[in-house]
């Protein structure tokens, strides 16, 4: 028995864990004619190693070499790379680096990209090229660290306590002199939420070093999408509650707390069923599945489009409406929400619209 060949895309290109007397397991057979798992079996035996961005190079080098046509090369890496995720991330190692693109349009300059790397690779000199592109985006993404400020007076990030050499993406200010590490996302959020000052320091984080974090954030795709990233429940449902708040709704954040996952799901049923006439179709483009705390993440994003969205003329239509479907799973809403939410009926949206005539 071997270990199937297929790569999932959204995991940074592992292996299927699979066993099979052939190379693809029978849930990825239809995929036996796609040449790139072929080629990534051959060039990486190890099925859990994950592939980087100089080895989708690599791939691609022999894709180009093996496959003529270019529409088919692109439709097998593709298969590889997949998610938008994956891709804005393969793109920002190469220099691509707008995250507004759509996911085709991203992939389509990558593929150009690829294709030239191909195209000039036997040309003396752009093996060299390749290298010192890589190197300098290194430094340059160092210097966005700030590597350069260390040694880290302290050993654990002051939010979370968890040590910094466990943590993916660090930060580093230097302070009167003394240097200290974050980790980005908590710095972030603790910034947005609480003002520009050093949590150690409480002095004035410089506007350098808040470029040099943004840089950091958007270099790294921190912020995916919609500009919004979370670590915990809390802080998601911190964003939700203040945006709430600040559209006049008097919330807990503990009641979000004591949502569970079949509360969520009436919320959003709950919602749908009120706003279906409305124009827009908020609380509807995530799959939400019980995986904690996956599902809150996903619901405060989709929360938070609608939230979000303040330009739109009905919007406070859509903050009564999305208050009233809490009110009816919750109690704890229900309990403390003023009496006028009861009279919000599935058309609600009819009847106001019909009063402003
Ligand atoms: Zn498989």
């Amino acid at each position: 028995m071997n270990r199937c060949i297929f790569r999932y895309s959204d995991r940074n290109g592992v292996c299927c864990t699979n066993n099979t007397m052939n190379l693809l397991c029978p849930l990825h057979s239809k995929n036996k004619k796609n040449k790139v798992f072929y080629l990534t079996n051959k060039l990486f035996k190890d099925p859990d190693r994950e592939i980087n961005e100089y080895e989708i190079l690599e791939i691609y080098c022999l894709l180009y070499k093996e496959i003529f046509d270019f529409e088919n090369r692109k439709t097998m890496l593709y298969y590889l790379l997949g998610k938008k995720k994956r891709i804005i991330y393969i793109c920002n190692k190469f220099g691509i680096n707008n995250k507004k693109d759509l996911k085709e349009n991203l992939f389509n300059k990558l593929i150009n990209k690829l294709e030239w790397f191909c195209i000039v690779k036997d040309f003396k000199n752009t093996k060299r090229k390749f290298h010192i592109f890589f190197k300098y985006w290194k430094l340059y993404l160092n210097h966005i660290i700030g590597i350069q400020y260390l040694p880290s007076s302290n050993s654990e990030d002051i939010f979370s306590f968890d040590s910094l050499s466990s943590i993916e993406n660090i930060f580093y200010l230097k302070d009167n002199n003394i240097t200290y590490g974050f980790d980005i996302r908590n710095l972030y959020h603790f910034i947005k939420n609480s003002g520009s000052w050093n949590p150690y320091t409480k002095n004035e984080i410089n506007d350098y070093d808040l470029k040099r974090l943004k840089s950091y954030i958007r270099i790294k795709n921190i912020i995916i999408d919609n500009n919004i990233f979370w670590n915990t429940p809390l802080q998601a449902y911190t964003d939700v509650v203040l945006k709430m708040e600040g559209n006049g709704f008097f919330i807990d954040i503990n009641w979000f707390i004591l949502l569970s996952f079949n509360d969520i799901i009436r919320v959003i049923n709950k919602y749908h069923q009120l706003s279906i006439l409305m124009p827009i179709n908020y609380l509807c483009n995530e799959r939400i599945h019980n995986v904690y705390p996956d599902y809150i993440f996903k619901f405060c994003r989709m929360l938070m489009e609608l939230l979000n969205n303040t330009d739109d003329p009905e919007y406070f239509t859509y903050n009564c409406l999305l208050y009233k479907a809490l009110t009816s799973v919750s109690k704890k809403f229900r309990d403390a929400a003023p009496s006028w939410i009861n009279d919000i009926q599935p058309n609600y949206y009819i009847e106001i619209n019909m009063y402003s005539i």
